[in-house]
Order: C-alpha cells, then sequence, then structure tokens
C-alpha cells in the first residue's frame, strides 16, 4: 500500500516524508563533481569581454570595476581582495589605469597577472614622450588583437587542457577585430575629411583617432580626477573653433556637466554616450565589437 503511493508520487522530496527511501544508484555516491573552473579576473568591463570570448565558458570570468564606473578613479571594495584571491589569472590594462591595483594584488597569492598593454611594441606607449603614458590602447583594434594573443597565451598557461580551444577562440575573435577595423574604417571615410576632430570628456580617443586619421583635439579632463581651470577650458573653446570641431563627446561614466559648458559656449552639440573605459548595461553595449560599433555610429552621427 506504502509502496504503492511511492511509486505514485514521484518527487524525491515526498517518498522521503512517506518514509520510503529511493534507492541509491550504486555508482552514483563515487561520481565526482565537477571541479569548480578556474576564476580569470579583468579589471575592466571591457577587458573582461575580450577575455570572455577567448575563454567562451571554460573559465568563470569576471570584472573589478563596474559596468559604469571609471578605472581611472575606481576604489576596490573587500570583495576584490576576495575575488583576487581566488583568481588563476589577473588581466590588467597596465600603463597607469589601474593605480589602485597594485595594493590588491598583494592578495593573489596564485593568480597569474597579466599586463595586457605589455603585449604591444614598445614604441607605441609613450605616444607623448617618456612622461605621458595613455593607457588606452584597446580601442585601437589593432591593439585589441595583440591584447587576444596575450590572453590567449595566459589561459592556455594557467589551463592547458583547453589550449586548443583557447587557441581557435582568439583566431576567431581575431577575425572579427579584422572586420571591425574594415567596417570603421570605411565609416570613418564618410565623414569629410575637414569635420574629422573630436574632443572628450577623457583622453582615451588617442589611439583611436591616430589609426583613423581624426585629429584629437583635447579632452576636458587630461589627467583624472582634475577639473580643468576655467583657462583650460576657454583654450578648449578656441581650439574647438579653429578646427571646427563639430561636437563634445561624454562618456556615461563622468558627469556630462562640462562637457554641456564647452559644447555650449563653442556653439557646438554635446553627445552623451559614448563608451570606452566600460561597457554599457544594454545587450548591445555588452560586448567589445559591440561597443566600438556603437561609438563609432555615434562618431559618425555627429561629425558627419
Ligand atoms: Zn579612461
Amino acid at each position: 500500500m506504502v509502496l504503492d503511493k511511492c511509486r505514485r508520487l514521484a518527487p524525491v522530496l515526498i517518498i522521503a516524508a512517506l518514509g520510503c527511501s529511493p534507492v541509491a544508484h550504486p555508482h552514483e555516491a563515487s561520481v565526482p563533481s565537477a571541479p569548480p573552473k578556474p576564476i580569470a579576473i579583468a579589471t575592466t568591463s571591457t577587458l573582461a569581454s575580450l577575455v570572455t570570448t577567448v575563454a567562451d565558458g571554460h573559465l568563470q570570468v569576471r570584472s573589478l570595476v563596474p559596468v559604469g564606473a571609471s578605472p581611472e578613479t575606481y576604489e576596490p571594495s573587500p570583495q576584490d581582495f576576495v575575488a583576487l584571491n581566488e583568481a588563476a589569472v589577473v588581466f590588467e590594462n597596465g600603463s597607469g589605469l589601474e593605480s589602485w591595483l597594485s595594493k590588491l594584488l598583494a592578495n593573489a597569492k596564485k593568480a597569474q597577472v597579466v599586463v595586457l598593454s605589455d603585449a604591444l611594441p614598445r614604441d607605441v606607449s609613450h605616444p607623448g614622450g617618456e612622461q605621458f603614458t595613455n593607457p588606452h590602447f584597446w580601442l585601437d583594434p589593432h591593439y585589441a588583437a595583440l591584447y587576444v594573443d596575450a590572453i590567449e597565451n595566459a589561459l592556455a598557461s594557467v589551463d592547458p587542457a583547453h589550449a586548443a580551444a583557447y587557441r581557435s577562440n582568439a583566431a576567431a575573435e581575431k577575425k572579427k577585430l579584422r572586420a571591425l577595423d574594415g567596417w570603421i574604417t570605411r565609416e570613418i571615410a564618410t565623414i569629410p575629411e575637414g569635420q574629422r576632430a573630436m574632443i572628450a570628456d577623457h583622453d582615451a580617443w588617442y589611439y583611436f583617432d591616430r589609426r583613423y586619421g581624426i585629429e584629437d583635439v583635447g579632452a576636458i579632463e587630461r589627467s583624472p580626477r582634475r577639473e580643468p581651470s576655467a583657462a583650460d577650458l576657454a583654450a578648449l573653446i578656441a581650439q574647438a573653433r579653429a578646427h571646427h570641431v563639430r561636437a563634445i563627446f561624454a562618456e556615461p561614466e563622468f558627469s556630462p556637466r562640462l562637457a554641456k559648458q564647452l559644447a555650449d559656449s563653442a556653439g557646438i552639440a554635446t553627445v552623451t554616450d559614448l563608451y570606452d573605459d566600460s561597457l554599457g548595461t544594454t545587450p548591445e553595449l555588452s560586448t567589445y565589437d559591440g561597443m566600438m560599433r556603437h561609438d563609432v555610429n555615434t562618431i559618425v552621427q555627429a561629425l558627419r
């Protein structure tokens, strides 16, 4: 009678409540659960997107700086210390982007630390002489491809069992980056030559501008947390006029107040949704490729 009830009522919890123990399969107890996947940490969401593409599910990928926050002014949380202690590999951009990271890395006991900008030829890292290093290399897809090589090598070294997968994922991502580069070149070519000039909130666009023949007229904040003086703004307004800049570009991680003030004074437009250090929150902005295509469409629309 009880047995009949048990057969009719399938869920295990109900069977147990009725006092009949389900028969364990003889091999069940000895089957080991899958080992947890190694953890890869990238400092920013943009870099994490490149790591995710190469890892393709074989590692858990996390980023430290939340989407929408600036890596230049980020203040680490206690959870970041814990996360780094568990990581097998940590990817940082380097070249001065993450000044807060070194004290955290003391906690990353078992992690391999990869400085992605070290993958670049030495002569690109000091565009303005030894005193000035601009860390925003990833906005040039040619440099992003070198980051992908470094990610592939690091993942293959911490997880050799999936090295072949990392190699083929990296090759596919670099093919995508070449397609992106060709598309950007064609899009920028649709902007009349005399109108290819940009001023952004901060100096993220130097390498992108250099690659695609856009004049990098300046940035509102030349260094993190340093608001420009009235004289700096006046000089930038004069530059905007002299170079026929058609829009000031602001990023969501900064207040658009100064960009608006500058654009109003120069009598030009303000664009407030350019993404660079951080991805965005919508699906189309959740990958490096999606972010770059959004940005290029935004730039072309504003300058053309
Ligand atoms: Zn930045």
